[in-house]
């Protein structure tokens, strides 16, 4: 039986974070052993939209679970241990409670934000999840990215030797510098992936850096205390209360990355991160693309049909002139049943390898799919709770369950055709840096 978050007031829950599509809530009430330690997730919708159509009721049972729980359990479940993802489960909410909520605390969101999208209120679910960062400890938020270099079997002559000298983080890092963004330039996803104590302190350094000097506004490092996001003006926060605040925050950096960098190193999450984005992205997009325009070339049956001889009536695709580029990405998103068939696949041991130097055409739905879960796993966070440091206690060991991956969404077919633009945008402005060029080190690979 799903909990009734109407059961507390809305003034118990404060406001925490939020990402493209849902925000967070952390519970503060009094004791109630269903919301302690409890944050509530919630969808968004967009600002403008008219919101009496944003969701369709389950006239039967009322609303459907959040497909998000179910990818989790059925899916996500498969591919990282138990033990190092939130709990999560469904709650109810209502429409009365949820326009208090909003009126409560609209005005602690991000302007951007709140000229964008809202809390969507005509949802009678939501998510209730493990309060990774509310309690007594520092929460250390990181947003590793890309763990690795691509497979060069399928860039082409144009790309290969850029893509294979400088990650496709540290390129992107820089085509968004020289827009003007903030951006983390000191950090190497490939450091923080590699295993190596030095190069695991070299990307703590580098995320500490952009923290510091963006005032925390890069998003690849995220330090909580209590709940609340610190800013390096509160670095001191991340102290216990019986230590000299007076610190300088040099000294608290290497306070932090004494802490940090044993269980970076322990920890099996990065290591299982990187393995997962690596096998489900054996093509890079210039491969996957390749492939999936091979399709459209090659008018498979299912495009000589869609040209209007034998198809169905029911087929979707049958209605309009052929878009020929879009048929592939233009098949239905992924169900979660679809999404569990897939891992059934990708995680079988008597499947025999498939051959991702010459890919088939018939293996296409594989790859978008591997494609799309790969992603999930590039744009993944993982919190690393610690507890508040005391610098003379540092050595003692934390257990390496205090690393749990969140923000694991699956991610859409339709936004392929936008990454495999994004992908050719930051070679291309890579490939026009003449000097300095990075060179990251793929040490997994
Ligand atoms: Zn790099």
């Amino acid at each position: 039986m799903a909990a009734h978050v109407t059961n507390t007031l809305p003034d118990h829950w404060k406001y925490v974070s939020e990402g493209g599509a849902t925000i967070v809530f952390s519970y503060f009430g009094p004791s109630n052993p269903q919301f302690d330690g409890t944050v509530l997730r919630l969808r968004k919708t967009l600002a403008t939209s008219v919101e009496e159509s944003s969701f369709v009721e389950n006239t039967t049972d009322g609303e459907q679970d959040d497909p998000m729980l179910e990818f989790q359990h059925k899916c996500m479940e498969r591919l990282i241990p138990v033990e190092h993802l939130p709990r999560l489960e469904p709650v109810h909410i209502d429409r009365t409670w949820l326009e208090s909520l909003a009126a409560l605390r609209d005005a602690e969101r991000p302007e951007d934000r709140r000229r964008r999208d809202r809390i969507d209120v005509t949802r009678t679910k939501g998510i209730l999840a493990t309060d990774l960062v509310g309690g007594d400890w520092v929460a250390v938020e990181i947003k590793p990215k890309w763990a690795f270099l691509p497979n060069p079997a399928h860039l082409s002559d144009a790309t290969r030797s850029i893509k294979m000298q400088t990650c496709r983080f540290c390129m992107h890092s820089a085509m968004k510098a020289r827009a003007g963004d903030a951006v983390p330039l000191g950090y190497c996803p490939l450091d923080l992936f590699s295993g190596d104590e030095t190069r695991i302190r070299t990307a703590i350094y580098g995320l500490w850096a952009a923290w510091d000097e963006s005032k925390g506004t890069v998003n690849n490092l995220k330090i909580f205390v209590r709940g609340r996001k610190i800013t390096r003006d509160e670095a001191s926060l991340i102290l216990s209360s019986d230590v000299d605040a007076a610190m300088s925050t040099e000294d608290i950096r290497e306070h932090f990355t004494a802490a940090l960098l044993p269980l970076l190193l322990d920890t099996p999450v990065l290591l299982t991160l990187s393995k997962i984005q690596r096998t489900l992205d054996p093509l890079d997009i210039e491969g996957l693309s390749h492939l999936w325009r091979l399709r459209e070339t090659t008018s498979p049956p299912s495009t000589h049909a869609a040209l209007g001889t034998d198809e169905p009536r029911d087929e979707p695709h049958t209605a309009a002139p052929i878009d020929v580029s879009s048929l592939v990405l233009t098949s239905p998103e992924p169900t979660t049943s679809d999404w569990i068939d897939f891992l059934d696949t990708y995680l079988s041991e008597t499947i025999p390898q498939l051959d991702h130097t010459y890919p088939d055409l018939d293996n296409l739905r594989y790859y978008l799919l591997a494609y799309l879960l790969s992603a999930t796993f590039k744009d993944c966070s993982i919190i690393v709770r610690l507890e508040r440091l005391r610098p003379e206690t540092l050595a003692q060991a934390v257990k390496p369950e205090y690393v749990t991956v969140i923000d694991l969404d699956p991610k859409a077919m339709s936004r392929l055709r936008k990454w495999e633009k994004l992908d050719h945008e930051i070679v291309t402005s890579y490939a026009a840096v003449a000097d300095n060029r990075k060179i990251c080190i793929d040490s997994r690979g």
